[in-house]
């Protein structure tokens, strides 16, 4: 049977135009101008989505959904209705897993996982070193063979006939280190077209272990996480893609040195991509100090000043702040913005990586983390488009198109488009809500969001043209 999505607003190159798009089999078949196709033809199911808006599926190149090894923190179908509950079609699942996805039968582990629980497109890392230990590197070639076997099978194998793809090489988690492993990951995964997704962490340098080197450090009179221990590693990975020139993406960039070095590198051309976090563009060290100022007074039972305020309606504790890289300094916050606007940064990612209820309640002692997916476009949408900072279409652009086109995603022409599978999801830009993670689909609670004042409410996400869960607006 054909779906009819009648009436909407929807993102096609870039613009956002009022078109109907029909659905036949799974993919986009048409683009008409609304109400051409009537209800009268029963072969076709209509819904209307008048006054909504439909974008490409978002794509998210950086979760972490904690299967196989961790599942009391997240698994793939509580990562992957989360995601569909925030508008995501596709994402990206890094390897910090027991096993790491670092051979073909530990990768079997995750794609049997995902074969039998994801309700989104779920697209694996592969490691970059064996265990993620930065001491022995992985067989690039074969892995990659590997997938393009299971693409070209249609049976057998978990993950065939799922048109699943490898996403890339990660250590997420943490940086290699070594140089010389480095060099050489990058000079094979050049050999083999793919594309290698660094999280950039020189431990030597990270000074605290906590948060950001900056004003709420000092006031907890605790050693802070230094920015150098970020853009040295990006320095020198910069020059390896050159000297290489492997495909080369940079994850959760957080400093305004680093986004000053990635624009240089853009200028000298060497194959460079980048991505943040709705954190670092939103929130700032500043943030995580209020939090804490707030804290106290409610400890001596005195809040008048925080009544009302986003502070006063968060349900969770100062966990939600904690995440690596850390929230930096107003001044790097702002630096980002710049790159967003400049096109230095490519593209949002969340890094939505939940921990349990008693690991985050341990505060700032807790595990580095917090959850994404659920909010991201709700409170970028609140606070950069509605904010006069960016326009929608970029956002879209940054959290979608962009994504799609540096992974080799097949997701249109540029936004939807006649041919692509059906993955669209569905927003009211009107709905007003409050932040609340005990509604969430994670099993992660803490995000620095919580609490929240917010504008946009996902309706639907469709994978294939299916409809998957829905969180519709409560008005
Ligand atoms: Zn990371």
């Amino acid at each position: 049977m054909k779906t009819l999505l009648s009436g909407a607003e929807i993102f096609i190159e870039g613009r956002i135009v009022k078109k109907d798009i029909l659905i036949d089999d799974g993919v986009v078949v048409s683009l008409s101008e609304p109400t051409s196709v009537k209800a009268e033809d029963s072969s076709v199911c209509v819904i209307d989505y008048s006054g909504k808006y439909i974008f490409p599926g978002f794509v998210d190149v950086h979760v972490h959904f904690r299967e196989p090894g961790f599942l009391y923190k997240e698994d793939i179908a509580t990562g992957s209705a989360a995601a569909a509950a925030g508008g995501y079609t596709h994402v990206c699942t890094m390897p910090n897993l027991n096993p790491v996805p670092d051979s073909i039968e530990n990768m079997n582990e995750e794609l049997k996982a995902i074969h039998e629980k994801a309700v989104v497109k779920v697209y694996p890392y592969a490691s970059i070193t064996k265990g993620e230990k930065g001491e022995e590197l992985v067989d690039f070639e074969e892995m990659t063979e590997y997938f393009e076997m299971l693409n070209d099978s249609t049976e057998g194998e978990p993950g065939a006939a799922d048109g699943i793809m490898l996403a890339g090489f990660s250590d997420d988690g943490t940086g290699v280190e070594d140089n010389g492993y480095m060099k050489e990951a990058m000079e094979r995964v050049a050999a083999i077209g793919g594309i290698i997704s660094a999280h950039c962490e020189t431990k030597s340098l990270m000074g605290g272990k906590n948060i950001h080197d900056g004003v709420a450090a000092r006031k907890l009179g605790m050693k802070g996480i230094s920015s150098e221990s970020e853009w040295s590693m990006i320095k020198r990975d910069i020059e390896l893609s050159k000297e290489t020139g492997c495909r080369y993406h940079v994850c959760h960039v957080s400093t305004k040195e680093s986004i000053e070095l990635i624009r240089q590198a853009k200028a000298q051309g060497v194959d460079i991509t980048c991505e943040t976090g709705p954190h670092y563009l939103l929130l700032s060290d500043k943030d995580l100090l209020e939090a804490l100022e707030y804290e106290e007074a409610k400890a001596s039972g005195y809040t008048g000043k925080y009544t009302g305020s986003v502070l006063e309606s968060a349900k969770y504790g100062i966990g939600r702040f904690k995440m690596n890289p850390p929230l930096r300094s107003e001044d790097d916050r702002l630096a980002l913005i710049e790159a967003l606007k400049d096109g230095t940064l490519d593209m949002i990612a969340t890094d939505h990586a939940p921990h349990s209820l008693e690991e985050k309640n341990k505060g700032l002692d807790g595990p580095m983390g917090v959850t994404g997916l659920e909010c991201a476009f709700k409170v970028l949408y609140t606070g950069l488009v509605k904010t006069g900072v960016i326009t929608l279409e970029k956002l879209v652009t940054m959290m979608s198109v962009a994504p799609a086109e540096r992974f080799g995603i097949n997701h249109g022409d540029k936004g939807i488009s006649v041919g692509m599978p059906a993955d669209l999801t569905v927003y009211d830009l009107d709905c007003e809500s409050v932040i609340d993670p005990d509604t969430f689909k994670t099993k992660g609670r803490f995000t620095p969001f919580d609490g929240w004042k917010v504008c946009g409410s996902c309706i639907a996400t469709f994978v294939d043209g299916k409809k998957t869960e829905t969180s519709p607006c409560e008005d």
